[in-house]
C-alpha cells in the first residue's frame, strides 16, 4: 500500500459500494484516529483538513497507527484496507455522498458551529452531522445548522482503536431517529453505545490500559478461530454490545486514581488532555483540583467561563503543574495563569 490520496470514491469491478460513507473533518491526532479505525471497519472514508500539511501527514500516520497495531497484535483486520481511505480536496467534495459527517476540529463553539453550518449547507439532507466536542453546547454547535435535527454530539474516546465506547450526546434539536442512525452505525462498527445524560465519560489511564488487554485478547481469539491466512473485516456479529450506560464512574474516583498512579504510569500516552487530547495534561483547576487538560484548553474554558469538564465545578484558578518525569517544558509552553 502507498498511502496516496485518489480524489473520488469509486469501485473498480462495477460492483455496487455499499460501504457506510463517511466524511472526517479535521486531521489531527482524534481525526485521523476516527478516519483510521472506520476505514479498518469496512467504511468508505474521505478526510478534509483546512490544512494541507495536516491532511497529507493524516495519510501516513494513519499506516504508521495500523503498522503500530499490528506490531503490537492489536490489529483485528491483518489485511486493513487502504482503499477506503480518500482525501477531498474540499470540504464539498468530502462531504458529498456522506451518509454521517463527523468533526474533529478544535474545541470552539464558532469554530465548529461555523463548520456545521457550512456543511449542512452542501451534504446530502439526509446526512447525520456528528460533532467531537467534550465541553461545548450540542444545540449551541446546532444554531445556524440547515435541518439541526440531525445535528447529534459523537465522541470517540482517544485512543479510539481500542476503546469500545462512543459517546454520543443528544442536542435541543436532535431527533431521536438520528440517535437511532447512529445507534446502528456505532454497532456495526463493533462499538458500544454511551449516550451522555450528565457528565462525559471520561476513561482513566488505567481503564484505557484494561481495554487494551481486552482488545487484545479478542484479536487472538478472533485469530485462533480463523486460523492463519483468512482475513475478513471486522463486523457487528462479533461482539457488539449496545447497552445505555449512565455514570460509568464518578469524578471522585478519577481523581483518586489519577493521584496514586501519577508515578507509576509511565506510557507516554493516557495523559493526554481529555479535551484537545494533543497535549499533555499539565494544569490543575481550583479549587476542584482536577488535572484533566492543558494549559491551552485550560484558558479556552475560562475564556468562556466554562466550568471544569469533569466535575462542572466553576474555575476559579488554573495552576500550572509539573510532574515528576515530565519532559522538561519549553518557554513557549510555560503559560502564565
Ligand atoms: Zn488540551
Ligand atoms: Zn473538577
Amino acid at each position: 500500500m502507498n498511502g496516496g490520496c485518489s480524489s473520488d470514491v469509486r469501485t473498480d469491478t462495477g460492483v455496487p459500494d455499499e460501504r457506510i460513507k463517511i466524511a472526517v473533518i479535521g486531521c489531527g491526532l482524534l481525526g485521523t484516529r476516527i478516519a483510521g479505525e472506520l476505514c479498518l471497519c469496512g467504511c468508505a472514508v474521505a478526510m478534509y483538513d483546512s490544512d494541507n500539511t495536516a491532511l497529507s501527514t493524516a495519510v501516513s500516520r494513519i499506516h504508521q497507527d495500523w503498522e503500530h497495531l499490528r506490531t503490537q497484535g492489536l490489529l483485528l483486520n491483518q489485511h486493513p484496507q487502504a482503499n477506503n481511505l480518500i482525501c477531498a480536496s474540499s470540504l464539498e467534495a468530502a462531504v458529498e455522498g456522506a451518509q454521517f459527517v463527523l468533526e474533529a476540529v478544535v474545541e470552539d463553539l464558532q469554530v465548529k458551529s461555523d463548520l456545521m453550518r457550512r456543511i449542512s449547507s452542501t451534504c446530502s439532507q439526509t446526512a447525520v452531522l456528528g460533532t467531537n466536542t467534550l465541553t461545548l453546547d450540542i444545540t449551541a454547535i446546532s444554531e445556524h445548522v440547515l435541518h439541526k435535527q440531525r445535528l447529534i454530539g459523537i465522541r470517540f474516546l482517544y485512543p479510539v482503536y481500542t476503546i469500545p465506547e462512543v459517546e454520543v450526546t443528544m442536542g435541543g434539536n436532535t431527533d431521536a431517529q438520528v440517535l437511532q442512525r447512529v445507534g446502528r452505525l456505532i454497532e456495526h462498527l463493533g462499538k458500544v453505545l454511551f449516550v451522555r445524560t450528565g457528565d462525559p465519560l471520561i476513561l482513566t489511564p488505567q481503564q484505557v490500559q484494561s481495554r487494551q488487554i481486552a482488545w487484545k485478547e479478542k484479536v487472538q481469539a478472533q485469530q485462533r478461530d480463523r486460523g492463519p491466512g483468512s482475513h475478513g473485516g471486522l463486523n457487528a456479529s462479533s461482539h457488539a454490545v449496545v447497552s445505555m450506560l449512565q455514570h460509568v464512574h464518578s469524578a471522585t474516583n478519577y481523581r483518586t486514581e489519577t493521584e496514586d498512579n501519577r508515578h507509576t504510569d509511565s506510557s507516554p500516552r493516557g495523559n493526554e488532555c481529555i479535551i484537545c487530547t494533543e497535549r499533555e495534561r499539565n494544569c490543575l483547576l481550583s479549587p476542584c483540583n482536577h488535572l484533566c487538560c492543558c494549559m491551552e484548553c485550560a484558558k479556552s474554558l475560562t475564556n468562556r467561563h466554562q466550568n471544569c469538564p469533569m466535575c462542572r465545578t466553576p474555575i476559579a484558578e488554573v495552576l500550572r503543574v509539573f510532574i515528576v518525569g515530565q519532559t522538561v517544558p519549553t518557554t513557549s509552553a510555560m503559560a502564565t495563569t
